[in-house]
């Protein structure tokens, strides 16, 4: 199916189908937002759309990636999915595509393309946030396949989620990236338990999780014992780039809310060019790079140039909001007065998830511009 015609189905689809679909007004708590997410994820799988741009291989119809970007987008712009619960999706199916069994993609892909499960991504341990070679939860091999035992934090959605990709040291711990190894883990697995933890923002969006000798079938292995620093790279640019795309368009949606509701003479013309134009700037790099995606080509770190654009962008946004609603958002209890609260606070972990502002500079110095490594 050609873009053009995705979108005019699409968008005529939604139209129909928006409100059954859409949000009460204000505030909506974690909870509400995943049951929304699942119902309108199923929607969208059963009328065909969300399975566009995913590999037959695994359930969907084929065709460009830019689909998918589209349908992300659209989805966020009309408010019906929160964009970083629906992020997962794009940051997991496609580094399970490459790496997990074909037999074991195809049976689970599908399920969190419709919704009828939630994924997290086990990376970060109370030790190992932006130094991921360092991690320490180990595995090793039993008779029933790798025996898990250690913690991870900071893990989006992990009490949510009937899956995780995680990443284990089976080698020595100076064996840093080179003893890395990923594996796909059943959360209801004995010996897994996920607290959640309440962010400043006001929802227990991710937790913290134990693993106390936790068996993983051998054959849940991604990739091969050893690789999964390999399996890792794979996955941090596609946190970087359509997920992105998909969170500007939300950006976008809400920075027009602003601009319309804001009191008259309470924003700096100066001030709205200067938001709008980060996030045209984010938005037009974002565009080459769900172009480069549609042409087969592999993303890596230039991916980091996307990240440190979305957040500035992302920032400046909500400072915008909060600059023209101040008595709204710090006076008022109503449920929209929340929800900008709660954005707001949250649009200050843009710089810090998905690799922190000050990590992705490194990297474009390093890789991109050849200035010389960390001293
Ligand atoms: C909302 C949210 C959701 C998240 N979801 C997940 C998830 O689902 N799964 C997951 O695995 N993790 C997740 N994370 C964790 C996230 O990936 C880490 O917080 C992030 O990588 C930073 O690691 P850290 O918190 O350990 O900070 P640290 O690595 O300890 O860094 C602390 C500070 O020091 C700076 N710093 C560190 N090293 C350097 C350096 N070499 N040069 C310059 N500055 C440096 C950092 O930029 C940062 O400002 C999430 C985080 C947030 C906020």
């Amino acid at each position: 199916m050609e873009l053009s015609e995705f979108k005019a189905g699409l968008d005529a689809w939604l139209d129909e189908n928006e409100s059954a679909l859409a949000p009460p007004e204000g505030i909506e708590h974690l909870d509400q937002q995943m049951v929304r997410l699942s119902k309108v994820k199923a929607a969208v799988y059963d009328a065909g759309w969300m399975r566009w741009g995913w590999p037959e291989a695994v359930g969907g119809l084929g065709g460009s990636t830019l689909l998918r970007a589209y349908l992300g987008a659209a989805l966020t712009e009309r408010g019906l999915v929160e964009p970083g619960i629906y992020s997962m999706t794009e940051v997991l199916a496609p580094t399970m595509i490459d790496y997990a069994d074909p037999a074991l993609a195809a049976e689970m892909v599908p399920r969190l393309l419709r919704g009828d499960e939630t994924w997290c991504q086990g990376f970060s341990e109370p030790d190992t946030g932006s130094n991921l070679g360092s991690l320490a939860c180990r595995a090793v091999r039993g008779p029933d396949g790798w025996v898990v035992n250690g913690q991870k934090v900071w893990t989006s959605l992990a009490h949510y989620a009937q899956r995780c990709v995680l990443l284990t040291r089976t080698g020595t711990l100076e064996s840093a990236h080179r003893g890395i190894t990923a594996m796909f883990v059943d959360m209801d697995t004995p010996g897994i338990t996920a607290r959640p933890i309440e962010s400043m923002h006001g929802h227990p969006e991710f937790a913290e999780v134990f693993f106390e000798d936790v068996v993983v079938p051998f054959e849940r292995t991604l990739g091969q014992e050893g690789q999964g620093w390999s399996v890792a790279m794979d996955l941090l640019p596609f946190e970087r780039s359509t997920a992105l795309w998909h969170r500007a368009a939300f950006l976008h949606h809400r920075l027009q809310q602003v601009l319309d509701v804001a009191p008259d003479g309470a924003l700096d013309p100066a001030k709205v060019g200067e938001v709008t134009q980060l996030l045209y700037a984010f938005r037009a790099r974002s565009r080459g790079t769900q172009w480069r995606l549609h042409r087969g080509e592999t993303l890596a770190a230039e991916t980091s140039i996307d990240k440190v654009l979305v957040a500035a962008a992302e920032q400046a946004v909500f400072d915008l909001a909060e600059e023209a609603l101040a008595e709204k958002i710090i006076l008022e209890d109503d449920g929209p007065a929340e929800r900008w609260r709660s954005e707001f606070l949250y649009s200050r972990a843009a710089t810090i998830y998905g690799g922190s502002s000050e990590i992705q500079r490194n990297i474009i110095a390093r890789r991109l511009l050849d200035l010389g490594n960390d001293r």
